[in-house]
């Protein structure tokens, strides 16, 4: 069984961008900018919002993070993005995912400006990514898409089951692995809360993908013995143990299924760290304008 080891193939993205941003510094230009909205007190989200910045600063890019109070309206929100779309000074900017309940996360979405929008969730770059265009493609797919390249694992021809349909991660994840390129050609089935008999289909998983949300949901006797396992969940355990007060886990049982799989990424240090590493480089692909012209 090998590790897709996400801390590393992040750390050596890492290393590729800073001298990329390093390169860049030879002109009189600003930096790469990314901006991060952050809307209430979700303890995850300003944990992934402040591991953005950091990594921001780390990288050389300027970030700028504007934090709302939970009782935001969707009108005050929607007047923020309209300033952020006609910022010049921006490349980039995220609106961190979930809004409190009475903003409607759709109609955020739209009026992002989709030459900013670096997470690629606005449905301009969907639909590019859907046929094969230069788009900002969803950063977590996009991370996974890196890991199977990086550990070369073989997709032509598997039969990938995706579990969880959501615009983020299991819709596009099940598009960009039907594609015709490297790594894609895989016949891809899509199982979400109304399917019956999930193990039915995860066991003729070659390669699974768990995106579901439920701490260690995926047991061994739902895997084919040697399958890859990619476990994209995380959800916070209460454990008095730990300093936090919490432990983070995956949707996959690790300990047990790790002695089955050929390739397994572990929760935390797997799909995690590309999430981040991947909207970074979308930040600086609209920095360069590789995907549009300003
Ligand atoms: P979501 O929370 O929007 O939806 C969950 C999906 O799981 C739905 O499509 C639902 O149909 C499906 N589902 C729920 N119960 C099911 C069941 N019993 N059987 C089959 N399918 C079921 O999904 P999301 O936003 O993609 O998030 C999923 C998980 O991935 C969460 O734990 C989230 O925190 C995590 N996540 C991690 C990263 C990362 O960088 N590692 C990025 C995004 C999301």
């Amino acid at each position: 069984m090998i590790i897709l080891d996400g801390n590393l193939l992040a750390s050596e993205i890492k290393a590729q961008l800073i001298s990329r941003v390093q390169s860049l510094a030879i002109h009189p230009r600003r930096p790469p900018h990314l901006a991060a909205v952050l809307v209430g007190e979700d303890g995850a989200s300003k944990s992934y919002v402040n591991h953005k910045v950091k990594m921001c600063a780390d990288l050389g890019f300027r970030s700028t993070l504007l934090r709302l109070p939970n009782e935001t309206t969707e009108a005050q929100l929607l007047a923020i993005i309209s300033e952020l779309n006609d910022r010049e000074d921006l490349d980039g900017y995220i609106v961190q995912l979930p809004l409190p309940t009475h903003i409607n996360p759709d109609r955020i979405n739209q009026a992002i400006d989709y030459k900013k929008d670096v997470d690629g969730f606005h449905p301009v770059n969907i639909g590019r990514m859907t046929q094969g265009l230069p788009a900002y493609l969803p950063a977590t797919p996009m991370g996974i898409l890196q890991l199977l390249q990086r550990y070369e694992v073989p997709t032509a021809g598997k039969h990938c089951v995706i579990i969880g349909r959501s615009n983020i991660v299991g819709t596009p994840m099940g598009i960009l692995l039907s594609r015709n390129n490297y790594p894609g050609n895989c016949t891809v089935t899509i199982c979400h809360s109304l399917t019956p008999d999930l193990a039915f289909y995860t066991r003729q998983a070659d390669i699974i993908i768990v995106a579901l949300g439920k701490a260690e949901f995926i047991k061994v006797d739902m895997i084919k013995p040697g399958a890859v396992v990619i476990d994209v969940g995380i959800t916070r355990v209460e454990d008095s143990s730990a300093k936090q007060g919490y432990v983070i886990k995956g949707d996959v049982a690790f300990e047990e299924v790790s002695n089955i799989c050929s390739y397994i990424t572990p929760v935390p240090g797997g799909v995690g760290p590309l999430t981040v590493t991947s909207l970074m480089q979308n930040t600086l692909r609209a920095y360069l304008q590789e995907v549009y012209t300003k």
